[in-house]
């Protein structure tokens, strides 16, 4: 070595005390962020109890821009440090979100252990996703793996899970259909997102190089996600696989070094493989959003910004969708995403599936819901929730965005209310998702379905059929299925009368539980044949909470009897299904409890009503009941609803039965429902009143002559 001022080069001692002092500097920098959470923490406490905005948008505006000043000071990158704190930020504000969340809903579980479920398997990008979800409550969340969305959904109805997590879109491949089916079939409720990056990697049992590996094994999502990678090995066969996950796991399994997996990072951790390329994804930006479901919703502060997921289904009329997205635009509601899938049994009609930022305890958004139900036929509101992404969600990005008159969403403190569909003021929902109770509003004891809300006449959609706005619609069928044969009989004769729907019992409200109670879930699938065989949609009751799920897949209308009209759970519980509710006044019921009992159904998003006179109880004994031709006009005066009559039950005689149709007819029913065997003497139930078919023939002709 000569006298030359060289520089030493460093040691390797020296390197490693350069990287203890970096590590220390790290250390610092998480001591500082964990001080700054726990101080975020006190802040809310304050917050809280002054009701004060969780966000105060030109504070973060001017904290930034003084940041990027002081950085620029240090010799730090302007773009750097607002991102930097850009982050810190977002995370502060999804902390007193997530606690002020926890406390309004302490009451919901217990301290101890609660179940997250999700579909797939440890390492499956569910898993990660409820695991980044529940982070903060991970020594109580025990997360436990379901084979399918359904399972992990069922599980949570069951309330063997507290929670489930299923993905609900995925920014390159759409919408997870599943999810929204079962999102529209069961009660959970949306209450809380996760957006997670899918970063696909490509793992195996031992460090190989790319052109050894001969087979890629992972769900055929994931193979798709990344087809531009495997092209490029022709050397590779994909195998679709049930889950990643699972992939990663039978790679690890059989240890063969020219198998390889396409998972996360995560799974390769979990299941002990190395990572031989990481990002092989066609597109960077590939992100899955999933959704939070539980049994109830969630009590939200007005000041945590949220959004809303909805479905509806618009009415049967023009300009209907349009006229949706303009009372949103009205109520000045963002809507972040409106995709339309098949409508279930009615073939070429959409469900719309929309999200917009918005909290349905917000009096604005319950009055644009309210205002939806004049257009749609269905409403159904999956829940509103702290929002992960979006406006309002996030800190501005750049520091000249902040402060400059962004409006908070929810700009009022306000007291926590649950959601539900646009109930009337003083309406609320108690724990388990159920209305807690009933105040009439000022404007009397229905609003939804007073003329008042939509001047119009509802028309309601019964597969090819209008029921309401001016037609005739003419339902008929034994009182109750009692086999094969007379019903098939039955709806011969009622295809050949010119009749339009087809009616039969199966669940029976008989008085005596010594009559004939109906045949049950096998009547209706007679039913169901026999409206197939001879092109008639069909009209049963439901007498049962549990049993409208799987009536309303069969039956094209619900029926509620007169027994049931002020059976409040049931109605409720109708008023959640996107099916044409028939129902009957009860025979001790007056017109007004008649539309404050519909107000149940439509109040819970279900907009297709049809009423029904079927005759009410009076001091005369000539009759059944007495029937109360006068309902007609009078509901006429008060609902856009539409309004059929039932004669048979009105006089529960045979011979009654023809005059009282014509009547009917003749003061404008939309509809009516007649009760027809095809040997009424030989009739199960209500035997009297049956009229067989050629009456009814009969009776249509000389309907025909009166109306039409
Ligand atoms: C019926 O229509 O089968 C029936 C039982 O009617 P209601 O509920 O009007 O008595
Ligand atoms: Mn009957």
């Amino acid at each position: 070595m000569g006298l030359t001022m060289e520089p030493t080069p460093l040691s390797s001692a020296d390197l490693a005390a350069f990287r203890e002092r970096l590590d220390r500097i790290d250390r610092t920098i998480l001591d500082a962020l964990a001080e700054r959470r726990a101080l975020v923490g006190e802040i809310l406490e304050v917050k809280d109890r002054e009701g004060l905005l969780l966000r105060d948008l030109a504070r973060e505006g001017a904290m930034r821009r003084a940041l990027v000043e002081e950085g620029k000071a240090r010799g730090l990158d302007a773009h750097f440090v607002s991102r930097l704190f850009g982050e810190v930020i977002a995370d502060s504000v999804r902390l007193q979100a997530d606690l002020l969340v926890r406390r309004q809903n302490a009451s919901r579980q217990g301290a101890g252990p609660f179940v997250v479920a999700y579909a797939g398997t440890a390492g499956s990008y569910a898993e990660l996703a409820a695991r980044r979800h529940f982070a903060g409550e991970a020594e109580r969340a025990v997360l436990r793996g379901y084979r399918t969305f359904r399972e992990a959904a069922t599980a949570v109805e069951r309330r063997e899970a507290a929670y489930g997590v299923l993905p609900i879109e995925n920014t390159t491949a759409g919408s997870i259909n599943d999810t929204y089916d079962v999102l529209t079939e069961t009660g959970l409720s949306i209450v809380g997102e996760v957006v997670l990056h899918v970063d696909h990697c490509l793992v195996g049992v031992a460090e190989v190089p790319l052109a050894r590996v001969a087979r890629v094994l992972s769900h055929p999502h994931a193979l798709a996600q990344c087809s531009g990678f495997l092209e490029a090995m022709p050397h590779v066969t994909p195998e679709p696989f049930h889950n990643t996950a699972l992939a990663a796991r039978k790679v690890k399994d059989d240890g063969d070094p020219t198998q390889a997996a396409i998972a996360s990072r995560e799974a390769a951790e979990q299941y002990g493989l190395h990572i031989l390329k990481e990002g092989i994804a066609d597109r960077p930006f590939n992100f899955t959003r999933f959704v939070v479901v539980a049994g109830a919703p969630i009590q939200l502060d007005a000041r945590i910004a949220c959004r809303t997921s909805l479905v509806f289904a618009t009415k049967h009329e023009e300009g209907a969708l349009a006229r949706t997205l303009a009372v949103l635009a009205k109520h000045h509601l963002n809507l972040t995403k409106l995709e339309s899938r098949p409508r279930p049994n009615v073939p070429w009609e959409y469900n719309f599936y929309a999200d917009f930022e918005g909290n349905v305890a917000d009096p604005g958004v319950r009055a644009a819901l309210e205002e939806l139900t004049t257009i749609v036929s269905y409403l159904k509101v999956f829940g509103s929730y702290p929002a992960a992404t979006g406006v309002g969600a996030r800190a501005p990005e750049a520091p000249e965005l902040a402060g400059a008159g962004v409006a908070e969403p929810g700009s009022a403190p306000g007291n926590g209310r649950s959601q539900g569909l646009p109930l009337p003021p003083g309406e609320g929902r108690g724990e388990g998702g159920h209305d807690r109770r009933v105040t009439p509003s000022l404007e009397g004891p229905y609003r939804l379905a007073s003329l008042a809300h939509r001047p119009e006449p509802t028309r309601v959609r019964v597969g090819d059929l209008l029921v309401g706005g001016g037609g005739l619609v003419i339902m008929a069928g034994p009182c109750s299925v009692e086999s094969r044969e007379q019903i098939f009989a039955a709806a011969r004769a009622v295809r050949d009368a010119g009749g339009h729907i087809l009616r039969g019992g199966c669940f029976k409200p008989r008085t005596s539980p010594y009559s004939f109670q109906g045949l049950g879930y096998e009547g209706l699938e007679l039913l169901a044949e026999a409206g197939r065989a001879f092109g008639l949609p069909i009209v049963t009751e439901v007498l049962a909470e549990v049993d409208v799920g799987r009536v309303g897949r069969e039956a094209d209308i619900l029926q509620i009897g007169a027994r049931n009209m002020q059976n409040f759970a049931l109605l409720r519980e109708v008023g959640k299904v996107d099916r044409p509710i028939l129902l009957k006044r009860g025979m001790m019921s007056s017109i007004e409890e008649l539309l404050a009992a519909a107000e149940y159904i439509l109040s819970q998003g279900n907009q297709q009503v049809i009423l029904c006179e079927r005759g009410i109880r009076t001091f005369e004994t000539a009759t059944r009941n007495t029937l109360d031709i006068s309902a007609v006009p009078a509901l006429r005066e008060r609902t856009h609803l539409p309004v059929i009559v039932d004669p048979s039950h009105g006089c529960g005689r045979a011979s009654l039965v023809p005059p009282l149709a014509r009547a009917a007819a003749a003061v404008g029913a939309d509809g009516i429902m007649i009760e027809m065997h095809p040997r009424p003497e030989e009739a199960l139930s209500d035997a009297d009143q049956a009229i067989t078919p050629t009456v009814l023939a009969d009776v249509l002709r000389s309907i025909a002559s009166i109306r039409r």
